[in-house]
């Protein structure tokens, strides 16, 4: 960047001054904004200049009870009573207000998570896609009738149930909201949801902009801490279904506490992906789709392709040209448009970064590029990394077994496929992978060799509604984004009728 601190930290002011309100929203309860029971309140900052952007409500277990009674009310009063074709309506309608301010509500996630706003934009997108997605998908959810007997007749239907809480998590907050929302009141259930504490603004700016259009109490949102307001969302009894994004560690502990009341539940975790190249890729496209898999959203991405295992026959060639892209990502402002690498969420996703980043270091692996904070002065109160990438390194190691969840690549090379697909599957995690390839037979056998979830051919990261994402191991359980997904958000009712 050559803009100065106070430059950038004015543009963050008149952006956030025009776009987040002084009092952005409090909890969003029965379709009403209230302070929370406590009355505790926490920052969210913007992590490009360090500047608090708002305060909002830190609610709690009273709060959550509070949520979870008012999506009853709205379950039985309004939102059971929609037809089908009412909830496909009201999809679009949300749908239409976030195109119709695709803009701010892209500029507010870049001012709260601080992603490239070119990249805020592609979210913003997807998130229209998605609810536009279910609209649809709803419309051919179907019950099945059984074979029997002239005198019996048997059928199934699909039915909601009831209220669902959902948790999510900081690196895509208006998309994760989307991926869980969306399908969630296709199916025709009403959600509690639960922000992550870093990344509520978008969330609440949504609320606001479809309160005239959502019956009071179908969506309820209460921000606040993972352990005051996630946990009492996670094992509260009136709740059917829990919809969890987020990080494996916390996602057991939503898993055990879901357990205490035998409810539902489904997990998008984290993820530790491997990215195979092979000796007939072409040099310049793997090393683009490399640079894409790993550095977008600043390496923010459960399934960021981490693990880059590169055939030895174009190791050395290969290398120089993924360099070169990635000495060549303009770290900065993520207002500005010609930005590709922004801050990470916070300070402290900064120092796990820059830990895993030492300790690699110290175990004798080389950095080849980043393995640090930027040098440019206007950049030192912002939470920025430079894009680091990292060979010779033991793949037991730390840095390579956990997810780092920073632009931070590791790099191995391979000759027996065997070997690599052995060592490509050697993590806890199994949520993605990539293959570069020109050979599809190849590639073909490649992606059923890998135990994950989503395998990308020949590009990465690109998630269109419609097409199921979720994890193997320990990624997750359950699938999002696709029709399948109404699955997990609706229960079987078999009816049994004696004709005679
Ligand atoms: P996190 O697990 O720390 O937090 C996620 C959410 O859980 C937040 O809202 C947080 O407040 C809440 N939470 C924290 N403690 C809780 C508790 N005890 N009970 C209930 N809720 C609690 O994760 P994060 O740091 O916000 O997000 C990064 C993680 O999310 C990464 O591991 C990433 O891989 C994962 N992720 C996965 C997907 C996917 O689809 N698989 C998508 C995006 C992110």
């Amino acid at each position: 960047s050559t803009e100065s601190k106070s430059a950038i930290k004015q543009r963050h002011l008149e952006v956030a001054d025009e776009l987040v309100p002084s009092d952005p929203g409090q909890l969003y309860i029965g379709g009403e904004w209230r302070d929370s029971d406590s009355g505790d309140t926490l920052d969210t900052r913007d992590p490009t200049t360090g500047s608090v952007l708002a305060e909002v409500q830190a609610g709690g277990p009273v709060d959550i009870d509070r949520a979870v009674d008012a999506a009853w009310v709205a379950y039985h009063e309004t939102w059971s009573d929609y037809s089908v074709t009412d909830r496909q309506a009201t999809l679009h309608a949300i749908a239409d207000r976030i195109e119709a301010r695709a803009d701010d509500f892209a500029t507010i996630e870049t001012l709260d998570n601080g992603k490239p706003i070119s990249e805020a934009r592609i979210d913003i997108d997807l998130v229209i896609d998605h609810f536009r997605y279910f609209a649809g998908a709803c419309r051919v959810e179907e019950g099945r009738t059984l074979p029997s007997g002239p005198d019996h007749h048997i059928e199934t239907l699909r039915e909601p149930y009831g209220v669902v809480g959902q948790i999510i998590p900081w690196n895509f907050p208006l998309l994760m909201a989307a991926w869980k929302l969306a399908p969630a009141l296709a199916a025709g259930n009403t959600i509690v949801l639960k922000p992550a504490e870093e990344t509520p603004l978008s969330i609440l700016e949504l609320m606001r902009e479809i309160d005239e259009i959502l019956p009071a109490g179908v969506i309820n949102v209460v921000t606040g801490y993972g352990p005051d307001a996630g946990a009492p969302l996670s094992h509260h009894d009136d709740i059917r279904k829990i919809a969890f994004t987020g990080s494996t560690e916390v996602g057991r502990t939503v898993m055990k506490n879901a357990a205490d009341s035998i409810t539902d539940i489904t997990l998008e975790l984290g993820g530790k992906s491997p990215l195979i190249v092979y000796p007939d890729a072409d040099i310049e496209t793997a090393a683009e789709v490399a640079r894409v898999g790993m550095f977008h959203n600043t390496g923010e991405c459960c399934c960021a392709g981490t693990r880059l295992f590169v055939h030895e026959n174009i190791r050395d060639e290969f290398l120089n040209a993924f360099i070169d892209e990635v000495t060549s990502l303009t770290v900065g402002d993520p207002l500005r448009e010609e930005t590709t690498l922004g801050p990470k969420v916070t300070d402290e996703q900064v120092q796990r970064t820059l830990e895993y980043i030492e300790q690699a270091r110290n175990s004798g692996a080389d950095i080849v590029t980043g393995g640090g904070e930027p040098d440019e002065k206007a950049l030192s109160d912002g939470c920025f990394v430079t894009p680091t990438v990292i060979t010779d390194i033991d793949h037991e190691s730390r840095a390579v077994q956990e997810e780092i969840f920073g632009p931070v690549e590791t790099v191995f090379e391979w000759s027996e496929y065997d070997e690599m697909i052995d060592q490509a599957n050697d993590v806890d995690y199994g949520l993605a992978a990539g293959v570069i390839t020109s050979d599809l037979q190849q590639a073909h056998k490649t992606a059923r060799d890998i135990e994950a979830g989503n395998i990308w051919v020949n590009t990465y990261n690109e998630f269109p509604a419609g097409q199921p994402f979720g994890g193997y191991k320990q990624s997750g359980i359950g699938r999002e984004t696709a029709a399948e997904t109404l699955e997990h958000y609706t229960q079987t009712k078999t009816i049994n009728f004696d004709l005679k």
